[in-house]
């Protein structure tokens, strides 16, 4: 019987004995490659004796400082190394320049959208627009399991426990989606329009002058399984945030520090659409600590540092110098062996091979990513894209299957907020080999092929 408060009190969890590079080795023997880099978080795979040997020295030079009166050189590096990463992928060759100001570290994802959600209030607080204290966000989002972050969640599912005391004044809009919502006869940038405007409907209907900030993953990752967003979608809610003042918030915990073959996500962006704030978390320290970040621009910094209250959300452990320094020797390695471009290119071999392998397959509805971001979503029928029903968890029986192979996938089952039906989610280590990267598809079509069975389906 486990000791651990986990997830699920009914199903045991697989004991892992050690792991090192993609693999994760279980204590019955067997080894599994972890397609998935657990959440997406492994960027560099496990057991890199760099970091480990940099974490242990910061460990015996300063363990742990208070950051109510200390810092140390590891969180100020960190913020200097983190503030700079920026790729150049505007598509034109020009220097991007994000204009991310300051770095704020906790200890997850969850606590980085907290601290998001209360400097954007402070920041209005501050210019004495009291009035604003609304947060839009998306349907099928999921930034985290604080209060605070939840509530700015839409996922039904983990909301139920919690209806009625969440935090209220949060409304929701429909996400990008072009797969399920874009209509038949709307191109990519109609689609991006008719979003803008329906988001913009919304924001008048709230009252724009009453809200705080709006809340976006640039991909969104686990809820309905990277989706991108359609041209000018991003550009055209930056205008519009613009145009009334609201903030303007993307959630990178998941799709962040490179994952989908830039820094940020949010620089393949029409060319690059610049954030008020962002959060960033899993490949930041890559699993090897717990960490998680918010950046804010200097609109934010230089409004507060005018104003008469502090920033007063201090956790005990924040900028914990242990981490940090396990986070900037990730950091360093990915900077020097050129990772995030790597990523890029696996990627895009990655989702050849998926497409060649999945693209004609009867029950594979769409194959989508970025970088070393991929979903497969499955559906019942391909041409009404209706989903299976959820008792028959195709995402769940592939992952299962593909574990029982060897292969760990992320398995987002069921459906979110009702609609959007099952998919699996990989996202390797960015040095991944292309040896283990054939070794994920191969074993992927053979899970595909046992849970495509009838026997499977019924
Ligand atoms: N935002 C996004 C987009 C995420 O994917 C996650 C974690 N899956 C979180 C926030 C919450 O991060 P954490 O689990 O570290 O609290």
């Amino acid at each position: 019987m486990p000791a651990l408060l986990n997830r699920s009190l009914v199903i045991h969890p697989y004991l892992v004995d050690h792991a090192s590079g993609s693999y994760l080795h279980l204590a019955d023997g067997r080894s599994i490659l972890d397609a998935c880099g657990g959440a997406a978080v492994a960027v560099i795979g496990h057991g890199n004796a760099e970091v480990i040997a940099a974490t242990a020295a910061q460990m015996q030079r300063t363990s742990y400082i208070h950051t109510g009166a200390y810092t140390t050189t590891a969180a100020e590096d960190l913020a200097k190394f983190v503030l700079e990463c920026t790729t150049a992928v505007n598509g034109k060759g020009i220097q991007f320049t994000h204009g991310l100001k300051r770095a704020f570290f906790v200890g997850s994802g969850s606590e980085a959208n907290e601290s998001a959600l209360k400097i954007a209030r402070q920041y209005f607080f501050e210019k004495g627009e009291l009035q604003r204290q609304h947060y839009v966000s998306r349907r099928q989002a999921y930034h985290g399991n604080t209060f605070g972050s939840m509530s700015i969640s839409s996922v039904v599912g983990r909301r139920i426990p919690y209806e009625g005391v969440l935090l209220p004044n949060i409304s929701f809009v429909d996400p990008a989606f072009e797969y399920h919502y874009r209509r038949d006869n709307e191109t990519e940038e109609e689609y991006a329009e008719r979003l803008v405007r329906e988001l913009e409907e919304h924001f008048l209907e709230i009252g724009p002058e009453k809200i705080i900030s709006f809340i976006a993953e640039p991909v969104v990752g686990a809820t309905s399984g990277c989706v991108t967003a359609p041209k000018g979608y991003f550009s055209g809610v930056r205008s519009l945030c613009d145009k009334y003042g609201i903030l303007l918030h993307f959630d990178e915990v998941l799709c962040g520090m490179g994952r989908t073959g830039s820094y940020f996500a949010f620089e393949q962006e029409d060319g690059g659409v610049l954030p008020d704030i962002v959060t960033i978390g899993k490949g930041l320290g890559g699993g090897y600590v717990p960490i998680a970040a918010m950046l804010v621009n200097d609109r934010i910094v230089d409004t507060l540092r005018r104003g008469s209250s502090v920033f007063n959300h201090g956790h005990t452990f924040q900028a914990h110098p242990t981490a940090c320094s396990a986070a900037l020797a990730v950091q360093k390695i990915i900077r020097r062996e050129g990772l995030v471009s790597r990523c890029g290119d696996m990627g895009i071999k990655l989702g050849q091979c998926l497409r060649a392998e999945f693209g004609h397959r009867q029950y594979v509805g769409d194959i989508r990513g970025r970088g070393l971001l991929w979903a497969l979503e499955f559906v019942k029928d391909k041409k009404t894209k209706t989903p299976f029903e959820a008792s028959i968890g195709f995402g769940a029986q592939i992952h299962q299957a593909a574990f029982d192979l060897g292969v760990a996938v992320y398995p987002c089952v069921g459906t979110v907020d009702g609609v959007v039906g099952d998919h699996i989610l990989l996202a390797p280590p960015f040095n991944i080999s292309e040896i283990e990267l054939d070794i994920m598809v191969s074993t992927l079509r053979r899970a595909y092929h046992e849970t495509s069975q009838p026997h499977s389906l019924t």
